[in-house]
């Protein structure tokens, strides 16, 4: 099934078979869907939607980033932390059971693409935060090493127990930090501990980008962070929302316009990334 009159070439909807579904860490799980037409489509940052067929609590959808999606093989994967009814319905799905998918949606890492691409790249997330730049980081590490940004991909968590995806990362040839706040692997502290080491005095702001996904409170400290140094900070947001076309506005957050006076932007069409130094932090 595509959109209903065929006038969103960008957006499918349908019913998707679940190829694989398994805990990968401490209340995290990652799931695989057989989504040809869906692979086809997804730019990395984006996300999907998902929905349990013929359940009625919850009767809505729940968004998640689009953690892979392999238009060679149709695959398309998710990582999801188990904090809800949602969420904890789709722990129990077997290998064969069908789930309503929609997307993708938002507008992805693409948002915060320069006409010259930074020298420096830092890709910082914290928990299932991860989700989000594994297709930028396999995007990026394909490209010839003369077009690529030096990247650097931060990863924070609780303990080593909460560590997700590192390997996949590793396994694509970015370089790799972790921070855990209780030292059990990687330095001990939080993202903003490891932060300071891959910067310079000499490091023109100009020459760098940070992105970041991860709870509030990590984006927040991160984008202050960026913003004391004039380094370019671009978070994805999680905001709570219902539909994800931009038809209920649940997920509106509050946006600066060029002249300063506050507006709001809806996360799920006019992000979820967005440029950290126009959202209100505190
Ligand atoms: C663009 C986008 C991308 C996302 N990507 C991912 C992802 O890749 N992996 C992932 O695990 N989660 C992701 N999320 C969050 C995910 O959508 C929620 O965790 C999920 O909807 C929870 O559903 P549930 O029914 O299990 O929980 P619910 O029963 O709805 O809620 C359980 C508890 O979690 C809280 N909660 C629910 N949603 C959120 C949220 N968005 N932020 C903070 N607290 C929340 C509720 O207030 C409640 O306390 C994303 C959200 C957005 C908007």
């Amino acid at each position: 099934m595509n959109s209903c009159d065929g006038s969103r070439k960008d957006v499918w909807s349908g019913e998707v078979v679940v190829a694989a579904n398994e805990p990968i860490a401490e209340s995290t799980w990652k799931v695989a869907l057989d989504a040809p037409d869906f692979a086809a489509l997804a730019n990395p940052g984006q996300f999907l939607m998902l929905r349990l067929p013929e359940c009625v609590d919850p009767i809505l959808g729940r968004p998640f980033a689009v953690f892979d999606a392999d238009p060679s093989t149709g695959r398309v994967e998710a990582v999801y932390a188990v904090v809800g009814k949602a969420t904890s319905r789709l722990a129990r799905l077997p290998v064969g059971a069908k789930l309503e998918l929609w997307g993708p949606l938002g507008n992805g890492w693409r948002a915060a693409k320069r006409a010259t691409p930074p020298k420096r790249l830092v890709l910082v997330a914290g928990g299932v935060g991860s989700a989000p730049f594994h297709m930028l980081v396999k995007e990026l590490m394909a490209r010839p090493e003369r077009d690529r940004p030096d990247a650097t991909y931060v990863f924070g968590a609780r303990s080593e127990n909460r560590l997700n995806c590192v390997d996949d990362f590793r396994r694509l040839g970015v370089d790799v930090r972790i921070a855990t706040e209780d030292g059990s692997v990687g330095a001990k502290g939080l993202v903003l501990d490891v932060l300071p080491e891959l910067f310079s005095e000499t490091t023109d702001p100009r020459d760098v980008q940070i992105f970041a996904c991860g709870p509030t409170p990590m984006l927040r400290a991160v984008a202050k962070w960026s913003a004391e140094r004039k380094y370019e900070c671009w978070t994805s947001l999680e905001s709570p929302m219902a539909c994800g076309m931009g038809l209920c506005f649940s997920c509106v957050v509050d946006w600066k316009n060029d002249d300063g006076t506050w507006d709001y932007k809806r996360t799920c069409v006019d992000g979820p990334v967005f440029d950290a130094a126009r959202l209100k932090w505190d």
